[in-house]
């Protein structure tokens, strides 16, 4: 055949978006273009040696469970490997289901952990809650400077974990600084890159060991599905994070990882064109009278423009707003919006606002809000795919209300 010598045979020729459509397609006896849906618990052996063979690991790449070996999760873990330029990875039920994997793989009793406290809820409830519980002390930093880090290592430190654009204040953390101090003190750094995007941080590069991901963001992209999935070395996903998932069950369904597969093919396009328009919104707010404070990471304003500038692409797809008028001009704001829906998810195709003080940071003492910046006056607005002017016809006419 004269495809042979085709470059583009070797995977690593291939650009992201070729990735995102074809990477780890696996194509049964049909021949079927779009990836099969494997909606099967267990599987069936020719022959009792074949079944032994297959436990003792002696057949590579041979299915027996579904908890942990299914078609459909392998090849969205391979695409997302591919486009993290990852070794390995392994999808989760959740986000979160991923990122306390990857923490609890790395730790065991009389371990400490040092974490960024601009976190996302459920994960600063894992690090600061859990973990003690069981014997795992944890530090949590302002994670703006890299010395808070270097100061609050320990002897037994086995995992740094950042968040970076935090949630929903949008701070940085310089995540190759953090690698340098998490690796010489030999911990293992774990990086929640949900709001960055895989196309535009990449933490592998710059030092991190495992990358995670809700998959229910950006990836499914689409408000359908809960995912998650966890990046890095052979060593580390195959070892730890893999023993952990397939002993405690934390494993994404089949059906899911198909609708992810189908969220992956359209993602770059997603959110490439959420984030045109979030720096557009974000130009056209920051000097808008009602609104004290516009953040965005690749506005200049951003206090760590720079940091931004060297470690993402693009500021991406959330902006965060600081009303003059606090909680009462919040609120006026999303009450009167038409296109842009109040809710607490992001990286969908629809725009969505939230109020962190009073939903997903209510738990929170109000002096751990003010310290992480959730003021009263905070409102996060996640960018979706309408008309960009109709975003900003829609957020004008909502601070006008104010
Ligand atoms: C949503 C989110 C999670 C948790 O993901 P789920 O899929 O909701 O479990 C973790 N970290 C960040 C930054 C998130 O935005």
């Amino acid at each position: 055949m004269s495809k042979a010598n085709n470059p583009l045979n070797d995977p690593s020729r291939r650009s992201a978006e070729t990735q995102l459509v074809h990477g780890g397609t696996h194509r049964t006896n049909f021949n079927e273009t779009s990836d099969a849906l494997f909606l099967n618990s267990g599987y069936s052996y020719p022959s009792s040696e074949h079944a032994e063979r297959l436990f003792k690991g002696e057949i590579p790449g041979g299915h027996n469970y579904s908890r942990f070996a299914n078609p459909t999760v392998d090849v969205f873990q391979t695409r997302m490997a591919l486009l993290e330029r990852a070794e390995a990875g392994k999808a989760f039920a959740s986000g979160m289901a991923a990122v306390s994997n990857a923490v609890m793989s790395q730790v065991k009793a009389g371990d400490h952990i040092v974490a960024s406290r601009a976190l996302f809820g459920g994960c600063r409830y894992v690090v600061e809650d859990f973990m003690p519980r069981w014997g795992v002390t944890s530090t949590l930093v302002d994670g703006r400077d890299p010395e808070n880090f270097a100061r609050a290592m320990q002897p037994n430190t086995k995992v740094v974990f950042i968040e970076t654009p935090t949630n929903p204040t949008l701070e940085l953390v310089d995540i190759k600084a953090v690698a340098d101090i998490a690796h010489a003190h030999g911990a293992v750094l774990i990086v929640d890159n949900v709001f960055a995007t895989a196309l535009y941080q990449k933490p592998l590069e710059l030092g991190a060991d495992l990358v995670t991901y809700s998959a229910t963001k950006h990836i499914d992209g689409q408000g359908r599905v809960l995912g998650g999935v966890v990046l890095g070395s052979k060593a580390l996903i195959e070892g730890e994070v893999h023993t952990l998932l397939r002993q405690t069950g934390s494993t994404l369904s089949a059906f899911n990882a198909w609708v992810l597969l189908k969220g992956l093919e359209t993602f770059p396009l997603r959110v490439r064109a959420m984030t045109e328009s979030a720096a557009k919104i974000t130009d056209v707010l920051a000097s808008h009278p009602k609104v004290g404070r516009v953040i965005y990471p690749h506005h200049t304003s951003h206090p760590q423009y720079d940091l931004a500038k060297r470690q993402m692409r693009t500021g991406s797809t959330l902006v965060a707003l600081d009303l003059k008028g606090g909680q009462e001009a919040a609120f006026k704001l999303c009450d009167s919006l038409s296109v842009i829906l109040i809710s607490n998810n992001l990286g969908d195709a629809r725009s969505l606002i939230t109020h962190p003080r009073t939903t997903t940071h209510q738990r929170l003492t109000e002096d751990v809000r003010l310290e992480t910046g959730v003021t009263p006056g905070l409102v996060r607005l996640s960018v979706g795919l309408e008309a960009s002017d109709d975003l900003i016809t829609d957020l004008l006419y909502g601070l006008d209300q104010i």
